[in-house]
């Protein structure tokens, strides 16, 4: 009896000496699982930012290039389905170089900065306008036709105007030029882009300072 009462301890003792290793592997795989939780969160927070950086522009605030080619994908589809008339603007500042040269590339900086969130004050919210390329801009226009577009335009035009852009408190008028197309049957977003940069074309040639309907 003395050998199997002896024999329980010890087995006991080895049971609780698991059941210790045991639960001290449990905490480290629970402590494991919660740096791994914080880990995969801060993660999730750095993927968020990049994706806001790979879709922002930083000098102006505005959607970038990459938005522009994602969203006019999405709204030439909605177009093409809903029929509803949908129209881009191509918007270059005038005389750029000129800014630049004159009061350096830093004042030219803060003038994109300025005039991006004037024409970005001009549209709805369903409406859509990102930093195309250095200072030219695109937007697009959703459920108004050609006509009310240039209307929206031309306001835009006039506010830019008055933007506020200055040196040393002196007001620098500056004007931008905007070339305008629609949607037709058959178009790519492509397409349209080119009708609308000639368009703007016409705009710079024919004195700058105002907006021009694509032929
Ligand atoms: P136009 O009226 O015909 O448009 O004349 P422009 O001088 O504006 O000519 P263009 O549009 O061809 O030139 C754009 C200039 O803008 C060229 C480049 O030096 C300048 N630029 C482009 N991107 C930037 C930028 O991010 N910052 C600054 N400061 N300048 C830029
Ligand atoms: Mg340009
Ligand atoms: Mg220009």
């Amino acid at each position: 009896l003395d050998a199997i009462v002896h024999q329980l301890n010890v087995h006991r003792q080895q049971e609780t000496k698991r059941t210790a290793a045991m639960e001290k592997q449990m905490q480290g795989l629970s402590g494991r699982l919660q740096d791994m939780e914080a880990e995969s969160g801060e993660l999730r927070t750095k993927l968020r930012a990049a994706h806001n950086r790979a879709l922002f522009d930083a000098l102006t605030g505005l959607p970038n290039r990459g938005a522009y080619d994602e969203r006019v994908q999405q709204e030439h589809l909605r177009w093409r389905r809903f029929g509803e008339p949908l129209n881009m603007l191509v918007w270059d500042i005038d005389h750029f170089k000129l800014i630049n040269d004159r009061f350096g590339h830093l004042a030219g900086d803060k003038a994109i900065a300025i005039i991006g969130r004037s024409l970005a004050s001009g549209v709805r919210e369903t409406d859509f306008i990102a930093r195309y390329g250095g200072e030219e801009f695109v937007m697009l226009l959703t459920g108004a036709d050609t006509q009310a577009a240039l209307a929206v335009a031309e306001g835009i035009r006039v506010k830019v105007k008055s933007c506020g852009f200055n040196s040393e408190g002196k007001p620098i008028p500056i004007t931008v030029s905007c070339g305008i197309s629609d949607f037709r049957t058959g178009d790519t977003p492509e397409a349209v882009f080119k009708r609308a940069d000639q368009a703007l074309y016409l705009a710079k040639t024919q004195g700058r300072d105002r907006c021009i309907i694509a032929a």
